[in-house]
């Protein structure tokens, strides 16, 4: 608004007090009048200085339809097998693990236990990892391979190019001997039909022992890891490595190259290890 404008509203306003009969404030002169009476027919209706100079689009824009990524068939995951009766395998293992839940046949551990430890994993892996029995963290949790020797074989899995989601994990024993103890023979043998139970479900092309009880129940015999390991075996048509234990690994740490060694067997095997 300019100066002569903002006179004009003044003008206004003194106009609007008269008619309401306030006669205190001062009459506005002549020429206050006629600037009213010419303000009073411009059009009031205030325009924009300067008209926009853009337009309005033509056509009205729409975003592109996101472009189709071509699908083609699905890549298949080297650790998993097509099997042919995956909703069989989860209902067979299902079934079985309600049997070890209501187990009590090491009176013992049963006893002791909060929990069995059954084992995870996809059901149509090629892999098994076959360890010894729960610890403290697996019986509280209901996992296999969940405390710092789980930690361990997690970082044996990686260095060795295993994804840990894609191969099925497992005890030999279901539940926790107390103290952590080395599960008896009896244990082994009392449990030893869920395990087989498990693999003739899973149907595995390769099996990993960690350690000597695992080793025991799928290949029946007392030899010591130092001598059964750096080749494969045979559990039925299944081949089988063999190394130490993780919770062995964490107390014998020189033996760890040991391991690594076994792991390369089976990358070799396997055709992944990088020379
Ligand atoms: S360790 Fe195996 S056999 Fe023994 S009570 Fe547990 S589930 Fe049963």
């Amino acid at each position: 608004m300019d100066s002569d404008q903002w006179k004009l509203a003044s003008l206004q306003y003194l106009e609007h007090l008269g008619k309401l009969g306030i006669r205190h404030l001062p009459k506005p002169s002549a020429k206050l009048q006629d600037m009213l009476v010419e303000w009073k027919s411009v059009d009031p209706v205030i325009k924009p200085a300067v008209a926009s100079k853009a337009k309005p689009p033509s056509t009205p824009v729409t975003s592109a339809p996101p472009a189709k990524i071509p699908m083609g068939p699905p890549v298949e995951s080297p650790w998993l097998t097509p099997a042919k009766n995956p909703q069989e395998r989860t209902a067979a293992l299902s079934e079985l693990k309600v049997k070890v839940e209501a187990c009590r046949l090491c009176h013992e551990l049963a006893c002791q236990r909060k929990q069995t430890v059954f084992g995870v994993g996809p059901v149509t892996t090629r892999f098994v990892m076959v360890g010894e029995a729960p610890g403290a963290e697996e019986d509280r949790i209901g996992d296999p391979f969940v405390g710092p020797a789980g930690q361990l074989l997690d970082k044996i899995l990686i260095a060795t190019g295993i994804p840990r989601d894609q191969v099925y994990i497992l005890n030999t024993i279901k539940c926790r001997p107390p103290g952590n103890r080395v599960p008896s023979d009896s244990e082994s043998e009392n449990c030893r039909p869920f395990l087989e139970a498990q693999l003739e479900i899973l149907q595995p092309d390769y099996i990993v022992c960690w350690g000597a009880v695992a080793v025991r129940a799928i290949l029946g015999t007392t030899e010591p890891i130092g001598r059964l390991r750096g080749r494969f075996h045979w559990y039925k048509k299944t081949k089988v490595l063999v190394t130490y234990h993780p919770s062995y690994l964490l107390r014998a740490p020189e033996a760890k190259k040991l391991t690594w060694e076994d792991m390369k067997t089976l990358m070799r095997e396997l055709g992944t290890l990088k020379p």
